[in-house]
């Protein structure tokens, strides 16, 4: 089957489109015949090799895929069924996803919600199911629109693009941070109510003006700092990334004064159980313009050249990978 294949040499890795084959399937397997695959930052990590994501190799990336079950060892799924992955280390230390086929533990599968397409699930992939997570755990924290504004960090990136569409389309105020003066129209069109700069975000002090009620952090670093410093007595920030910095420059005063709450969201390690009705309320929440809007397709051959502008801070919204195109 063909696949995004990545080896390392000397240090480097190198990304190349092969024919490989997989392994017979082990009691408990799905095999998977892949339609679509999306990058995400970690793939971009993954696939250049500037992040350690990947200890062993040969390996085939992409931590995400919408696809229909070929064969089954999993009495759950049946051949022709539409499934989805996220996550569990899949394009990791397991084969992923940018490629024809995957086989994959039948637990680590959500069946394709109604009303979604393999392609929309994909559209939204990792980076989208994670803004869902945000974005419930916010209104876990008891945040409701009359709270006040939502503001979403990494906005133009595939959580925070995503991020600021749920927000919007659930009645929140929202506020978008981007370090990009081209990507402003974009945000506008996705439904940010106010636009700042991400210089804006470089110092702060341990405390100052409460400006948000909560926020979607996908960057960490002194961007974090700042938003959890400005957010409202009892307000909560989910904190997702580290596209800025894996750092967090911040003191203990927005907790202990504020009763503000940093609360971390995972993807990839979800429970099963949890997942479909993460899935159901995507497929709910989106409007149909964020599949137009927010999504550029590519091909598998041209995965390696934009997993480098992804680090290059190049890339907009989501990158839908169109695994037979
Ligand atoms: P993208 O590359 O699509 O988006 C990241 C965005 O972060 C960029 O678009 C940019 O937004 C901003 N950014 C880039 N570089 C910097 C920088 N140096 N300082 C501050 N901001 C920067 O990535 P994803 O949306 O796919 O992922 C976002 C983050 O969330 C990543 O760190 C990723 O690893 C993490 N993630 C975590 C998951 C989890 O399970 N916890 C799951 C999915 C993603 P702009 O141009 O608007 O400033």
């Amino acid at each position: 089957m063909k696949a995004l294949v990545l080896e390392q040499q000397e240090n480097q890795t190198l990304a190349e489109v092969k024919d490989i084959e997989l392994p017979p399937l082990a009691e408990g397997d799905v095999r998977v015949d892949i339609d679509w695959s999306s990058l995400n930052y970690k793939d971009a990590l993954a696939i250049t090799g500037k992040g350690k994501i990947i200890r062993q190799f040969p390996m085939v990336p992409g931590i995400d895929f919408s696809g229909r079950v070929n064969e089954s060892r999993d009495p759950r799924f049946a051949p022709g069924q539409a499934v989805i992955l996220t996550g569990w280390g899949v394009g990791e230390n397991h084969w992923g996803g940018l490629a024809a086929q995957a086989c994959v533990k039948g637990d680590w599968l959500v069946a394709l919600p109604e009303h979604l397409s393999a392609r929309q699930a994909m559209i939204i992939g990792t980076a989208g199911f994670t803004a869902m997570l945000c974005v419930m755990a916010l209104q876990d924290a008891g945040l409701k629109p009359q709270d006040g504004t939502i503001l979403v960090t990494g906005a133009s990136g595939g959580v925070g693009s995503t991020a600021v569409v749920l927000l919007k389309a659930l009645g929140y105020r929202v506020a978008a941070v981007t370090g990009r003066e081209s990507t402003h129209d974009f945000l506008r069109q996705l439904g940010a109510d106010e636009i700042l700069p991400r210089s804006d975000f470089a110092q702060t002090r341990p405390l100052e003006k409460q400006l948000w009620a909560g926020a979607v952090d996908t960057v960490g670093g002194a961007v974090l700092a700042k938003v959890l410093a400005q957010t409202n007595y009892g307000g909560c920030v989910a904190a997702c990334g580290l596209a800025g910095s894996f750092e967090l420059p911040t003191t203990v005063m927005p907790f202990i004064l504020r009763n503000v709450r940093l609360q971390g969201v995972d993807s990839v390690m979800v429970p099963t159980a949890q997942r479909g009705a993460v899935w159901q309320r995507l497929a709910e929440t989106l409007p149909a313009s964020y599949y137009q809007q927010a999504a550029t397709e590519i091909t598998l051959a041209q995965a390696p050249a934009t997993a480098a502008d992804f680090l290059q801070n190049k890339i907009q919204g989501r990158t839908l990978v169109n695994i037979h195109g």
